[in-house]
Formats: structure tokens, sequence, C-alpha cells
């Protein structure tokens, strides 16, 4: 009965983030450890980070994160700004190179075995100090 509770009780995360809630927050939280360690007593207004569609990262919960994470931060209040360029890969069995949006990475030949050549890349693009 002691457990009874725990279910709800672990759950004060909002559902929205859905399953990549704990990756994408560990994630923003890693930016913003970043920016502060390198400005440190810098006011940040404004970050823009790439995040290669290919990168297994939701933007809209490192956008969600970012608001929480920098809370009484040197970064409160500063906007952030996500580019998300589409991915390349190119196929191990025709070497015809195409252009995906998502982890799903199927050549027109039919072959599922692709290397990724670029959109597997979170960086840092710019950060705008105040
Ligand atoms: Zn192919």
């Amino acid at each position: 009965m002691a457990t009874h509770s725990h279910t709800h009780g672990d759950a004060h995360r909002d559902t929205r983030w859905g399953v990549f809630a704990l990756h994408e927050l560990a994630l923003t939280e890693s930016v913003v450890a970043a920016v502060s360690e390198r400005l440190p007593g810098t006011r940040v207004v404004r970050v823009r980070l790439e995040i290669g569609k290919l990168a297994g990262v939701v933007a809209d919960s490192v956008r969600f994160c970012f608001d929480v994470v920098v809370a009484g931060t040197e970064l409160a209040g500063a906007r952030l700004e996500i580019m998300e360029p589409a991915g390349e890969a190119r196929c191990r069995q025709c070497a015809a190179v195409s252009e995906f949006n998502d982890l799903i990475l199927l050549c027109g030949c039919g072959s599922a075995d692709l290397e990724v050549l670029t959109g597997n890349q979170l960086l840092i693009k710019e950060v705008e100090v105040g």
C-alpha cells in the first residue's frame, strides 16, 4: 500500500514532453551549462542551436525544456532559436545520396543500410550577449 501513490507522485513532469523528455532535458541542461561556463557573468539574450533532423532530438521538447532550465541562471529570459537542417545519407547498396527529414532511412532501391553524412549534429551556432 505504501507504493500506491507512486505512479502519480513521480509523474510531476508535463506529459507533453513524451518519451524523449529526459533525453532533451539532459541535453538542454548541457547546452545551458556550456554557455554559462564559457560566458560567466554575462547576460545572454539569444542562443541559436542547430539540431540536424537526424540527431534524434525533438526540437520542440528542447524549446520547452529551455525556459525551465534557464530559470534562475544567467540565461534567464534568453531567446532560443533552433535551426533544423535536413540530413543526408548514402546508401551502402547503390551509393545514392538522399535527403532525409527523419530517422527512417530508406533508400529508393529498397535498402535500409544507409550511412548518415550530415544531419546528426547538435551545435551551438551563436550566442548573443546583451
Ligand atoms: Zn540504395
